[in-house]
């Protein structure tokens, strides 16, 4: 079957789960085979997570449903992503947020990052910004931001990434190591609240606040 159908199959599966409408339209914008190595392109609107390298994969495409979704992305939001891969996400949460809005991504692997990077270009997403480095210290220096989406497993919730989350801003993220639970996080006047939202499957968090390698 043509890429172009397997898509449209691909965006049918994600209405279904009944995530807002804006995250349907994000992700019919975003041409996930421009995100996947070369000889994964036949695979790249089947519903599972492939490997991109590394050790490491893209998420599946009802993960980053229901991610966004979770984050209630709105126009002109700026989010920081921890764990950048292949650029797939941060695309996704590039069309949410507008020509307003800022992505900033973090991923632990240069080779990654240039992945990401080269893909997110060719795809034509121009304000996403890719740096290399531990997200589980966050990136300050852009902070504070809207939102935060953690796309790999940490033991617990980073310290640094709660004190860049703004006021009324939300995280994502999933807790634990082998049994792993997705959290939504809300920075409210009255404190932080948390909210497990299903059990996951990510690659683990590496770093001073993640698991050690
Ligand atoms: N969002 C990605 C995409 O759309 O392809 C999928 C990311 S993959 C499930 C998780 C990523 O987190 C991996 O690329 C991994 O290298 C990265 N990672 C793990 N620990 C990290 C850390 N401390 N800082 C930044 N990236 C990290």
């Amino acid at each position: 079957m043509e890429l172009e159908k397997l898509h449209r199959r691909m965006i049918e599966g994600i209405r279904r789960l009944g995530v807002k409408p804006e995250v349907v339209e994000a992700m019919e914008k975003v041409p996930r085979h421009l995100f996947v190595p070369e000889d994964r392109v036949h695979e790249a609107y089947d519903d599972h997570p492939l490997p991109i390298g590394d050790g490491q994969t893209i998420s599946a495409p009802h993960m980053v449903a229901m991610m966004c979704d979770l984050l209630d992305i709105e126009p002109g939001n700026k989010i920081l992503e921890v764990g950048g891969g292949s650029g797939y996400h941060a695309a996704v949460m590039a069309e949410l947020v507008g020509k307003d809005g800022e992505i900033y991504t973090i991923e632990r692997f240069e080779r990654l990052a240039e992945f990401a990077r080269e893909n997110l270009k060719r795809a034509g997403y121009e304000n996403v910004k890719i740096f290399v480095g531990d997200g589980s210290l966050g990136l300050p220096e852009f902070a504070p931001y809207d939102r935060i989406n953690v796309t790999c497993a940490a033991p617990s919730i980073p310290p640094p990434l709660l004190d860049q989350l703004r006021v009324g801003g939300r995280m994502v993220i999933p807790i634990g190591r082998y049994m792993q639970e997705l959290y939504l996080v809300e920075k409210r006047e009255d404190g932080i609240h948390r909210e497990i939202k299903g059990d996951v499957v990510f690659v683990p968090l590496i770093g001073k606040y993640g698991f050690r390698e």
